[in-house]
């Protein structure tokens, strides 16, 4: 499943340079998913490593659209972590720092229950792990159980991986 998954990002995946900042090199993963053999490859994989979980948590943007069609697949439910300003209250969120400036995710602070949950968290890409973090964070304070973090694709050269397994508490495994 791996292989038939790596094979669909090369395939599908395209690099867009210096965006949304001169000297970014951007993974744009839209269409791996735009395509039907490459959003069946990512999900099974990325499932297999949310067997799990309960609940899946896709992440503001494109972790909406891999954690819909995990979570569909394991037969379990998906939650969306929203960019601040976009649900209606009430909400529970944080803040967190980005290169440039601050930003802030926010889940409903009512109608799903976390407490006691075991919850799995979907993205896309794995840069500095800020993102990722701040989202463990949130669920954990709703008292999720976080024990997997599933990406796509995992960027070189960045602490991601590590400062997500610490804010995890060292029993969370981040997978790609
Ligand atoms: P970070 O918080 O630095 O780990 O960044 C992760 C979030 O930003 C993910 O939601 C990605 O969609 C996005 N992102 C950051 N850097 C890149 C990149 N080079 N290519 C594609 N997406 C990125």
């Amino acid at each position: 499943r791996l292989a038939r998954a790596r094979t669909a990002i090369e395939r599908h995946a395209r690099l867009v340079p210096d965006f949304p900042e001169p000297g970014v090199a951007f993974k744009d993963l839209t269409p791996v998913l735009a395509a039907a053999d490459g959003l069946a490859a990512v999900t099974e994989a990325l499932a297999d490593v949310c067997a799990g979980a309960d609940l899946i948590a896709g992440i503001d943007a494109r972790g909406f659209l891999l954690g819909g069609a995990i979570a569909h697949r394991l037969g379990i439910g998906v939650v969306a972590v929203r960019k601040g300003g976009k649900l209606p209250p009430p909400v529970v969120g944080v803040d967190y720092d980005l290169e440039y400036g601050s930003a802030r995710l926010e889940v409903p602070a009512s109608g799903i229950e976390f407490a006691g949950r075991r919850v799995a968290v979907v993205d896309d890409v794995l840069a500095t792990g800020g993102t990722l973090c701040a989202s463990v964070e949130l669920l954990m304070r709703m008292g999720a159980s976080v024990r997997d973090v599933a990406v796509v694709m995992e960027l070189e050269g960045f602490p991601g991986r590590t400062r997500v397994e610490a804010a995890g508490g060292g029993s969370l495994r981040v997978h790609n």
